[in-house]
């Protein structure tokens, strides 16, 4: 009897034991993963953080005299010379550096963009028809209303190609497969993957420093309100189209949770 209720005692302890010891083993992982991202965090410098202004999330700052930004040499530029963010240059270096070895160009098609050039792309894809509702939505599947893209926050780069045809290549595919693969060891995530339930189409070019983008990302949800999105066609929709709730937040859940 005495034999019984002691293997029955081993028997409880030993699964207690190895219970916890899961536990703790994915609870570590959690955890180094957080801390993982506290540490890229602090590249934004503390004296820093109380004076992003609402211009500066807006898009509405000279990236050529503003001290947050520096201009990315030519080499990495596909087109015109791109401004980015300057704790993203050179993560992004690291990651351009690592593909090229593998015959992969991630050059620059886009990084920092202010909200005159966005509306400019904005107001130059709308087409009124009427119905501005419709016509804002339109533009929305792939180009973000004046205030709320990311590439104001010189944290997000378009890279690779813009045209969804490349993304069917052997060329883009191998590419496409190689950044889902590698760009995470370099800190960028891919914003806009496939069936969100909410926001733009996916888009396999557009990329963000995660490190740095999030800390944007809050400032925009104390900073930013529809009424701050003013001075393009249809910005009267913006909050009937729930741009701010399903547009920049409609982004792949990794990026949210973290
Ligand atoms: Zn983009």
């Amino acid at each position: 009897m005495n034999k019984i209720i002691i293997l029955t005692i081993f028997a409880f302890l030993s699964i207690t034991f190895f219970c916890c010891n899961r536990a703790s083993t994915s609870n570590d992982k959690l955890i180094s993963n957080d801390l993982d991202i506290e540490t890229k965090d602090s590249t934004i410098t503390e004296e820093i953080k109380p004076n992003i202004s609402k211009e500066y999330i807006l898009g509405k700052i000279n990236p050529a005299t503003d001290s947050m930004f520096v201009q990315v040499p030519q080499k990495y530029c596909l087109m015109r010379t791109e401004y980015i963010h300057k704790d993203v240059l050179e993560p992004y270096i690291a990651m351009y550096e690592a593909a090229a070895l593998n015959n992969i160009n991630l050059g620059l098609i886009s990084a920092y963009r202010s909200f005159d050039t966005q509306a400019w792309l904005w107001n130059s894809r709308y087409y009124n028809s009427g119905n501005p509702e419709a016509s804002a939505k339109a533009v929305l599947k792939y180009i973000a209303m004046p205030g709320t893209s990311r590439h104001h926050w010189g944290t997000d780069i378009d890279v690779l190609q813009t045209k969804l045809y490349f993304f069917e290549t052997e060329e883009g595919k191998k590419a496409y497969q190689w950044m889902c693969d590698h760009a995470h060891e370099y800190g960028f995530y891919q914003v806009y993957t496939a069936n969100r339930p909410t926001g733009y189409n996916e888009e396999k070019w557009h990329w963000t420093y995660l490190p740095v983008s999030q800390f944007y990302l809050e400032q925009f949800k104390e900073k930013i309100t529809y009424q701050d999105l003013t001075g393009f066609s249809g910005s009267e929709v913006a909050e009937k189209l729930r741009v701010i709730d399903d547009y920049v937040f409609g982004i792949d859940s990794l990026l949210l949770n973290n």
